[in-house]
C-alpha cells in the first residue's frame, strides 16, 4: 500500500496557461489554418511519384533518380543531378523538391558531438532538430509540429501553443539536412573518426510537437525513413515515437505493422498529479495510457519505454516510484523499460531537476520492483536542446527575422 502525500501543484510564473470554455487547460488537437507548405516529392507515396512523372510526360525511372538524390545523396540542388537531362532540370527539381527548411542557426556543443539546428519554414514558423553522436550511433531528435497544443505547463514548447502541423516532407527534410551535415564533416570529420558514409541511425520524435496529434504525416514520414527501395532504408527499431498519451493514436500505431520503438511520456503514475502536469490526461487517464502501451508490446513484441521527467519536489517522491512499478508489474513482466530524465530547467522556471540522491532513490525503488531503469542522458542541455526545451528564444526570433526563406 502506498501512502499518498500532499501533491506539489505545478506552478507557473510569468505565464498564464490557456484555458478552454470550461476552465480546463486548453488542448489544441487541430492544426490552426495556415498556408500549406509547398507540395514536395517526399509527401507522395512511391506509386504517386511514378504517377507524377507520367503527368509530367517523364519516364517512371526519373522518380527513382529523384528519390536517390534526395534520400540518399541528401541534395535538392539541380546542379548535382547530372543524370537528369539538362533541359528542364532546374524547373523539374524546383517543382518537385522545393526547399522546405531554411537554416537560421546552428549551435554546436559537447565538443562537436551535438548540433542544434533552428529551421524556418515557408511561412516563417520555427522548428528545431538536434543531432547527437553517441558511441556506435547517431541520433536525430526531430520536430513533428511547429509548437505543440498539449499545453504541459512545465514544457517550454507547450507554453508557446501550436503554430501548425508539419508536413511529412518537412519532417523528412530534417533527416536529409542532418545527413548532409554529417557527410560534410559537421559532426566530426567522418574520415577521421573512421566512419565514412555514416548517417543518422536513430530518430527520436521528441523535438517540438506531439507526434500522435499529427498522426498521418508522422507515419508517412516514418514510411519514407524505413523504405529500403524508395526511401532512406533506416531500421524501424531505431525510430522512437513518443506521446503524452493520445490513446486512440497509440492503438492505431499498434496496428501499423511498423516495428518502431514506442515511448509513453508518463511523468506521473497518479491521475491527481498527471491531470495537472499533462492536460491530455483529462481525456485519457494513466491506466488507459498504460493499457494502450501494454497492448503495443503485446501485439508487436517491442519493449515499451516509459519516459519520466524527474522534477524536484513535484513527481520525484519514492512512493510515486513504488506506485509506478506497481502499475507496470500489474500488467506483466519484461514488457517495459523506464527512463527517468532529470528535467532541464527552462529559463525563468521555478522547476528544476531532482537532486541526485532523490534520483538515485527513485531508480533504486523501481529496480527493487524488478523494473529495468536507465537515467536518460540529457545531451544538449547546454544548447537548450533536450526534450521539453525546444522553443525559439528571443535571439532565435531575431535571427529568424533576419533570414529570408529559401525559395
Ligand atoms: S511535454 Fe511534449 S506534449 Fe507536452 S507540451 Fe511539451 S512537447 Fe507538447
Amino acid at each position: 500500500m502506498t501512502t499518498p502525500r500532499a501533491q506539489v501543484r505545478p506552478r507557473t510564473e510569468g505565464w498564464t496557461q490557456k484555458k478552454d470554455a470550461d476552465g480546463r487547460p486548453l488542448l489544441q488537437f487541430a492544426s490552426p489554418r495556415r498556408g500549406k507548405p509547398p507540395a514536395h516529392f517526399a509527401d507522395l507515396t512511391p506509386e504517386q511519384r511514378v504517377e507524377k512523372m507520367s503527368e509530367l510526360g517523364l519516364p517512371a525511372f526519373r522518380a527513382k533518380q529523384l528519390e536517390k538524390h534526395f534520400f540518399t545523396h541528401y541534395t535538392h540542388d539541380p546542379a548535382e543531378m547530372t543524370d537528369l537531362p539538362a533541359e528542364g532540370r532546374e524547373e523539374l527539381v524546383h517543382t518537385l523538391l522545393p526547399p522546405l527548411l531554411t537554416e537560421v542557426r546552428r549551435l554546436s556543443t559537447d565538443r562537436g558531438d551535438t548540433i542544434k539546428f533552428l529551421w524556418k519554414l515557408h511561412d516563417g514558423a520555427l522548428v528545431e532538430s538536434v543531432l547527437m553522436r553517441y558511441p556506435g550511433r547517431i541520433t536525430l531528435c526531430v520536430s513533428s509540429q511547429a509548437g505543440c497544443g498539449m499545453n504541459c505547463p512545465f514544457c517550454a514548447t507547450g507554453q508557446a501553443g501550436l503554430t501548425r502541423n508539419m508536413s511529412a516532407a518537412e519532417i523528412v527534410a530534417q533527416v536529409v539536412h542532418a545527413n548532409r551535415a554529417i557527410a560534410e564533416g559537421e559532426l566530426g570529420d567522418p574520415r577521421h573518426v573512421g566512419h565514412e558514409g555514416e548517417r543518422v541511425t536513430n530518430i527520436v520524435f521528441m523535438g517540438m510537437g506531439e507526434p500522435m496529434a499529427n498522426y498521418a504525416r508522422v507515419m508517412h514520414a516514418v514510411r519514407v525513413m524505413v523504405d529500403k527501395k524508395h526511401g532512406m532504408g533506416m531500421s524501424a527499431r531505431g525510430i522512437t515515437i513518443s506521446t503524452v498519451g493520445l490513446v486512440p493514436a497509440i492503438r492505431k500505431l499498434t496496428n501499423e505493422d511498423i516495428p518502431v520503438t514506442f515511448a509513453l511520456s508518463l511523468h506521473a503514475p497518479d491521475d491527481e498529479l498527471r491531470d495537472e502536469m499533462i492536460p491530455v490526461n483529462s481525456r485519457w487517464k494513466v491506466d488507459e495510457a498504460l493499457d494502450a502501451a501494454y497492448e503495443y508490446f503485446a501485439k508487436t513484441g517491442r519493449r515499451v519505454s516509459i519516459e519520466y521527467a524527474l522534477i524536484k519536489d513535484m513527481n520525484d517522491h519514492g512512493w510515486r516510484a513504488d506506485l509506478l512499478a506497481e502499475k507496470l508489474n500489474a500488467r506483466g513482466r519484461g514488457w517495459v523499460h523506464v527512463n527517468p530524465i532529470p528535467l532541464n530547467p527552462t529559463p525563468g522556471s521555478v522547476w528544476t531537476a531532482s537532486d541526485r540522491p532523490v534520483q538515485d532513490e527513485f531508480v533504486r525503488r523501481l529496480e527493487t520492483h524488478g523494473i529495468p531503469t536507465t537515467i536518460r542522458d540529457t545531451r544538449g542541455k547546454d544548447i537548450d536542446g533536450a526534450c521539453g526545451q525546444l522553443v525559439a528564444t528571443e535571439a532565435d526570433q531575431e535571427a529568424a527575422a533576419a533570414t529570408p526563406v529559401e525559395a
